[in-house]
């Protein structure tokens, strides 16, 4: 057998692993008996034509349209690779006909870093993945929708939602009911572009209610490992628990640790310092300026 990269999460859903070197994203390909739906287009030509590579090499089906998780470079910059339909929320298509007109070149990316129209992480995650030539072309999707739309694959049914978010104002969601996968995106990391990175409480409680609604096995977030349905859990009831200690004690960053550390049993990781800071800063936001 043929050695490969893709993994299988069940009979109708396969995907390609997320890779931080240039934070390359989960792509994944959802077959039914007529269609077959690709979830975001990855960060280049080069990452889309693997996974269509690897998916041909392997007999998997051709995909026949896209969806788009959401706007950011990395889950977008492989459309034109792709050459697919593409699905998106109104919200995804207003901001890829923006990122249409700018230049990509080292110039333009760090006089949008200065002007803080780009963040610093973006810009030297593209200088990576295209350190040379850079074939950058964003396309639009042609099919859009505004809260949710359906798509019957054959025996297998897709539901794309719009659940918005602290990360990205046009987030949505793939939940594929036969197979009780969610395919998140990145609904559930912070805000990255407006100054330090942040949480806001009521933001992600309203998320976490959202998303809970939804009867999963499976959880695909696009940067990490799937979770399973309790490891899944017991992250939202981490993320509640932040919350409901902000509540207790402001932006008492070490009041938050200590109780968080009760809650879990254990001393907090660095990743899980990192969650405490972004709600801190983003309960600190919302504050009335004292001054
Ligand atoms: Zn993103």
């Amino acid at each position: 057998m043929l050695k490969t990269i893709l993994r299988r999460i069940t009979d109708h859903i396969i995907y390609m692993p997320h890779d931080d070197h240039t934070d390359r994203p989960i792509l994944a390909s959802i077959s039914g008996a007529n269609l077959t739906l690709g979830i975001d287009a990855g960060n280049s030509s080069v990452h889309a034509n693997l996974f269509l590579q690897e998916l041909a090499k392997h007999n998997e089906k051709k995909i026949d349209f896209l969806v788009l998780t959401h706007w950011h470079w990395d889950h977008v910059f492989g459309c034109s690779r792709m050459n697919l339909p593409i699905i998106s929320h109104v919200g995804t298509q207003e901001q890829l006909v923006k990122l249409q007109g700018l230049a990509w070149t080292d110039e333009a990316l760090d006089e949008r870093v200065k002007a803080g129209s780009e963040i610093p992480f973006c810009a030297e995650m593209i200088k990576k993945e295209f350190p040379t030539h850079r074939d950058i072309r964003i396309e639009t999707p042609s099919i859009v929708f505004e809260q949710k739309l359906e798509l019957d694959l054959g025996g297998v049914n897709c539901l794309i939602e719009h659940v918005g978010g602290d990360h990205s104002s046009d987030s949505c969601i793939v939940y594929v009911k036969e197979d009780k996968v969610l395919f998140l995106g990145d609904c559930l990391y912070p805000d990255y572009y407006n100054g330090d990175w942040k949480y806001t409480t009521q933001n992600v409680l309203v998320l976490l209610d959202r998303l809970q609604t939804y009867d999963a096995d499976h959880y695909i977030i696009s940067h990490r490992d799937p979770l399973t349905k309790a490891e899944f859990q017991q992250e939202a009831d981490f993320y509640r628990k932040i919350s409901t200690l902000l509540g207790q004690h402001g932006n008492d960053h070490s009041a938050i640790c200590a109780g968080l550390s009760h809650f879990i049993g254990r001393a907090l990781i660095e990743e899980e310092l990192f969650i405490v800071d972004w709600f801190v800063n983003g309960f600190k936001m919302n504050q009335p300026n004292d001054n």
